[in-house]
């Protein structure tokens, strides 16, 4: 059998330095924030060329918190890509806000930064660029628009914790930046885990004060916050990740690299990477019109994979009420109906993938 992802295998390939660190926090008797958070905060802002990082309980409060601390809710409207998760939609719901869907770009699978102006209103404040399998978004061109506007760019990075973008590390690129450190992700934890990267000290502020009850001073509320705090083992386990994460970005893009080689020849449509783009593939997502029955004869073959997402946010049950329907965002429709992710993650051998890859010529060739 040939997982999606195997995290034990990773764990396996760190676990002295981890167990050492998890039980050293134990020994610690602070499992809240405190210095293993602080430490950690610095380091990944450090890492992504940021001033501020804020640790939050997961990548979902990361995008909500940044939406609050913009003081962004009702009556206000946020730009949205129509192919992403579907928690880029809920976290401008969940605030109160409209998700205004935007198309994508077929081929890379990002938001169609020309299609965006004609979705500005008056009530427009924000765009959100989610960078989707690890891929950056047109961030020249959102940056530009955002400008010309006024408006904030927040970028979903949960899936693309290392990509850059003309050198420069996605996340740190807009207004806010936000993490998610879900176990899959390329930089996960043994649990939920989330941050907000800013160069805003003010906007930093104020997230810290939103992950604590609207806290400046304990248990003095000035605002509505939430309970949403990185906990010292997430921080700890996390710490002795980061510095393993480039090493493991760089075998992900090889290991894509050698998918491209064998599998562009048997007519799968495979990833791009625009100009400028470092992707990290989070997931490695070939298109295939009979999608379907691949999936279901790589599963024979005893081979995952998974479609990155069946429904497109404009679709789902939550957004019934804002009117979308069928047609309105043909090419991320059909993306959801052509896209499948095989198996990749850093741990994944040459022998496992040559599998992979035979399986896939036996269908293209049966
Ligand atoms: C994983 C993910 C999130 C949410 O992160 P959680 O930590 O699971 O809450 C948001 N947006 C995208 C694009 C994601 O892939």
């Amino acid at each position: 059998m040939i997982s999606l992802v195997d995290l034990v295998a990773q764990y396996h390939s760190i676990k002295e330095e981890m167990d050492a660190a998890v039980l050293s926090t134990l020994e610690t008797g602070h499992f809240i924030l405190g210095s293993h958070v602080a430490k950690f905060e610095e380091n990944v802002a450090a890492y992504l060329g940021a001033k501020h990082a804020v640790g939050l309980a997961s990548g979902t409060d990361a995008l909500i918190i940044a939406l609050r601390a913009l003081e962004i809710g009702a009556g206000d409207e946020v730009i949205i890509p129509a192919y992403t998760f579907f928690a880029t939609a809920g976290a401008v719901m969940s605030v109160g806000a409209k998700p205004v869907v935007v198309d994508i770009d077929p081929q890379s699978y990002q938001i169609d930064a020309s299609r965006i102006e004609a979705a500005l209103t008056p009530q427009t404040r924000a765009i959100m660029p989610v960078h989707l399998y690890g891929h950056p978004s047109e961030m020249k061109a959102i940056s530009e628009i955002a400008r010309k506007h006024n408006l904030k760019v927040i970028e979903d990075n949960a899936q693309a914790f290392g990509a850059e973008y003309f050198g420069a590390k996605t996340g740190a690129l807009g207004d806010v930046g936000c993490l998610s450190f879900f176990p899959t992700k390329n930089l996960g934890g043994y649990g939920d885990g989330g941050m907000a990267v800013t160069n805003d000290a003010a906007l930093a502020e104020r997230m810290r004060m939103l992950r604590a009850h609207g806290w400046k001073k304990k248990y003095y509320s000035e605002m509505l916050g939430y309970n949403s705090r990185l906990d010292a083992l997430q921080a700890a386990v996390l710490q002795v990740k980061l510095p393993h994460v480039d090493e493991w970005n760089d075998k992900r893009r090889a290991l894509a690299k050698r998918y491209n080689e064998a599998l562009a020849p048997l007519g799968l449509i495979t990833p791009i990477e625009r100009e400028g783009a470092k992707h990290v593939y989070h997931l490695y997502v070939v298109r295939v019109e009979k999608r379907d029955a691949l999936q279901a004869f790589l599963k024979e073959k005893g081979i995952a994979s998974d479609v990155y997402y069946p429904i497109p946010p404009h679709l789902a049950d939550p957004c019934r009420k804002f009117g979308y329907k069928v047609g309105d965002f043909p090419r991320a429709e059909k993306a959801a109906k052509e896209t499948l992710a095989l198996p990749l993650y850093p741990e994944l051998t040459e022998a496992m993938q040559d599998a992979v890859i035979a399986a896939a010529r036996e269908f293209v060739e049966k």
